[in-house]
């Protein structure tokens, strides 16, 4: 039961929660003697009758690269109200109509069941990713600054004096070389330029653009991090690149 939501490495499983005046239920039910019973958990139970309300609830999973994943729990700030009357009943405004044998079993209403998914995918489900948003933005930003000290590597290896490069980038010579020399001297850069250009050498020969060659940069850089900053392979990088390009359905 519930709905599913999983990313590489978080699952989550949304369902609908009965609440009482003073207390909370569970998903489960039973009938005892004729009455339908909320499940309180262990062996509580108690009339459906009794429900005022509902929340939209989800069990969020988190798996570590340490031992045991971690395990949260959203609730709605909402509470669906249970009104008497069927003329009451207006789902989208969070009043909902149940009789005592149909509280435990909202879920299976389907518009209720899709109101339940707008809120869980519009309150959590679109913010629940928001860490790795903000990771990814700043790493994209710094292989960024790298992809400029690799496209300048190049340049001076293609032959490029620093006036010419100074020309491209809006500067003069002095201030291109003050700005990029010692840099793109560093073996991190060169050591990195290597890597790339025999990633570019394995890519059958292909002839990359302009463009390609600075995404690629970029890309390598993030699949670096995911990979704990080992070289990243062809594989890791397409994976990558599969990844920055936006969902076209969910
Ligand atoms: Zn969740």
């Amino acid at each position: 039961m519930g709905w599913m939501h999983s990313t590489d490495d978080t699952s989550h499983e949304m369902w609908i929660r009965p609440e009482f005046v003073d207390g909370v239920g569970t998903s489960a039910s039973t009938m005892r003697e004729g009455v339908t019973m909320v499940g309180l958990g262990g062996d509580s139970w108690r009339p459906a009758g009794e429900v005022v309300g509902w929340r939209v609830v989800c069990d969020c999973e988190h798996e570590t690269q340490t031992i045991s994943p971690t395990r949260s729990q959203w609730v709605s700030t909402d509470l669906w109200v249970r009104v008497p009357s069927p003329s009451l009943e207006d789902v989208a405004a969070g009043r909902i109509f149940a009789g005592d044998d149909a509280t435990s079993d909202l879920e299976f209403r389907e518009d209720v069941a899709d109101a339940a998914k707008a809120i869980w995918r519009s309150q959590h489900i679109r913010l629940v990713d928001v860490d790795e948003e903000i990771a990814l933005a700043l790493a994209a930003h710094r292989a960024a600054a790298v992809a400029i000290d690799v496209a300048i590597t190049r340049g001076r290896r293609a032959g490029r004096t620093w006036e010419q490069i100074g020309r491209v980038a809006g500067m003069s010579a002095p201030g291109a070389n003050s700005r990029w020399k010692e840099r793109i001297e560093s073996p991190a850069v060169t050591d990195f330029v290597d890597d790339l250009d025999a990633m570019i050498s394995d890519l059958d020969g292909r002839v990359l653009t302009a463009a390609e060659r600075v995404g690629l940069s970029s890309i390598y850089q993030l699949a670096a991090r995911t990979n704990d900053g080992h070289r990243p392979s062809i594989a890791d990088v397409l994976t990558m690149a599969a990844r920055l390009r936006p969902a076209t359905s969910e």
